[in-house]
């Protein structure tokens, strides 16, 4: 009989979001008039903009004649998005890169998970906490990690603790480790790395021959010219870290599907036998093995948001999300929360009032506000106490939420 994957068995189950669903679902029930307002999943609500919808429907177009017709295309990308992103999201930061260090992707989750393929089991990874739980769960899938002890942390795991304490940029590991994962703006705190913590992440990687791992599915929406949006604006950057990218918060493709990666040529790893070996060769195998490409129509898409129209329509988007955001903040910081993130980032972490764990205070808030976010202790134990409320919804709602929770609460 074919044996299983153990290493899945170790996995908590599914509990965040589908515990959620449970909650408000009951509660729909026993008060079927009350209008709830969902500020919890990370997914955006605004529609494409109007460019990338005509690139679009012109590449189906495409697709319907024997001139433009579009079969496989390059496993790792087309070199008009490729360059397209790089002349238009790098070169202004400074930061040159080759069109052979982006890979274009069908999303930036797939990326995060993939990435371990190229990267040896003894490897000692290091990730925050709280987190985006995909990063800790790939690992436990490939099974790089013993058991869960009771509070949820995976033995052989290098768990950075992301708290008040150290404004939610967690401190460098005391030990030697090999990866990193960095999330800066941060889901699910909101909060932004400066020029000199990513400084001093890179001295850290360089002087260890560690890789840092970089998600960057937030930047487009850092205002403060001083953020950097790319760890490569950091010096020596581009020997040790593997930046990630995706449409989906930036230009509302959470349902299109596109991402990229950059493995810049100086990322090198040690092969078995002790050799310096480079991890973009190995990653542009396994991309050419394992992917045959995003799909046509949706690159085609994501070029457009590069031309002039599509540029300017997709920020007037993040800025409606920003203004979100700035409703959400100053609204509750006038009904006495105390707030985290929220500028330069689309989520906004509370701390709980009252001393309240992150799930008392999601019942209450569903049950006097009729507002569901999402309870910080679901990403990771030091999450609890917190609570995160996401910028992606409607404006009415997101108005309407605020005016609930100030009433309440103050
Ligand atoms: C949403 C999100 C992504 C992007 O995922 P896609 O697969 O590109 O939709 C990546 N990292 C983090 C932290 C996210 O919140």
């Amino acid at each position: 009989m074919a044996q299983i994957n153990d290493n899945y068995l170790k996995l908590k189950a599914g509990y965040l979001f589908p515990e959620i669903g449970r909650r408000v679902r009951a509660f729909a029930a026993e008060n079927p008039t009350a209008k709830v307002i969902r500020l919890g999943i990370g997914d955006v609500t605004r529609p494409l903009a109007p460019a990338v919808i005509k690139a679009f429907h012109d590449a189906v177009d495409d697709l319907a004649g024997i001139d433009h017709f579009a079969g496989y295309g390059p496993e790792q990308g087309y070199d008009w998005l490729i360059n397209a992103i790089i002349e238009k999201s790098y070169k202004p930061l400074g930061v040159e890169l080759k069109t052979e260090e982006m890979f274009i992707s069908d999303g930036s989750k797939c990326d995060c998970a993939n990435i371990l393929d190229i990267f040896a089991l003894e490897n000692v990874v290091a990730i925050g906490d709280p987190v985006y739980p995909v990063y800790n769960d790939t690992n436990v899938m490939i099974g790089r990690t013993g058991e869960a002890d009771e509070k949820g942390y995976y033995e052989n795991i290098v768990y950075l603790p992301c708290t008040e304490e150290n404004g939610f940029i967690p401190a460098l590991p005391t030990g030697k480790v090999d990866i990193i994962y960095l999330c800066f703006p941060n889901n699910p705190t909101g909060t932004v790395a400066g020029r000199e913590e990513l400084t001093k992440w890179v001295e850290y990687a360089l002087a260890n021959d560690a890789v840092i791992f970089f998600d960057a599915a937030y930047e487009a929406f850092i205002t403060d010219p001083e953020i950097p949006h790319s760890i490569y604006e950091i010096e020596g950057a581009k020997q040790c870290a593997i930046e990630f990218r995706s449409f989906s918060k930036t230009a509302g493709f959470t349902g299109v599907r596109c991402g990229l990666v950059v493995v810049p040529e100086g990322v090198m790893g040690t092969t078995g036998t002790g050799e310096r070996y480079s991890f973009n060769k190995l990653w542009l195998r396994r991309t050419t093995t394992k992917f045959n490409g995003a799909s046509y129509p949706v690159q085609r898409a994501a070029a457009a948001v590069y031309s002039e129209e599509g540029w300017a329509q997709t920020k007037e988007v993040i800025d409606y999300y920003m203004e979100n955001a700035r409703i959400i903040r100053e609204g509750l910081q006038e009904a006495g929360f105390t707030i985290f993130g929220g500028m330069n980032a689309p989520y906004i972490w509370l701390k709980t009032p009252g001393g309240l764990t992150s799930w008392e205070f999601f019942d209450k808030l569903l049950n006097e506000c009729n507002v569901v976010g999402t309870p910080g202790s679901g990403f990771g134990p030091s999450g609890e106490g917190y609570f995160r409320l996401s910028a992606f919804g409607h404006r009415e709602n997101v108005v309407e939420a605020v005016e609930r929770i100030r009433k309440n609460f103050k």
